[in-house]
């Protein structure tokens, strides 16, 4: 049986790691600032269990990690896409 390999990130938040294809990664490219799985840059990468994605410093955790400050316009994307995940 051929095994397709799959690449695997951390969870910036859990620390575990999972196949990429089941985070959500959030990318801090580099003409068009933070966005959800797409851009190219500096990115993070979150799972989708609810202690991480409901991690009071989740946003904190991410703009260490991107090394970046969220726009206060993006903040609200960001609780928008979070709260999606529920
Ligand atoms: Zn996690």
């Amino acid at each position: 049986m051929i095994q397709k390999s799959s690449v695997m990130r951390m969870c910036i938040v859990c620390k575990h790691t999972f196949d990429r294809r089941t985070l959500l990664k959030i990318t801090n490219d580099y003409e068009q600032g933070i966005m959800f799985n797409k851009g190219i840059g500096r990115s993070a990468y979150i799972c989708k269990s609810e202690k991480c994605f409901k991690d009071s410093k989740l946003r904190k955790k991410i703009q260490k990690a991107l090394k970046t400050v969220f726009k206060a316009e993006f903040i609200d994307i960001f609780e928008k896409e979070i709260a999606n995940l529920n």
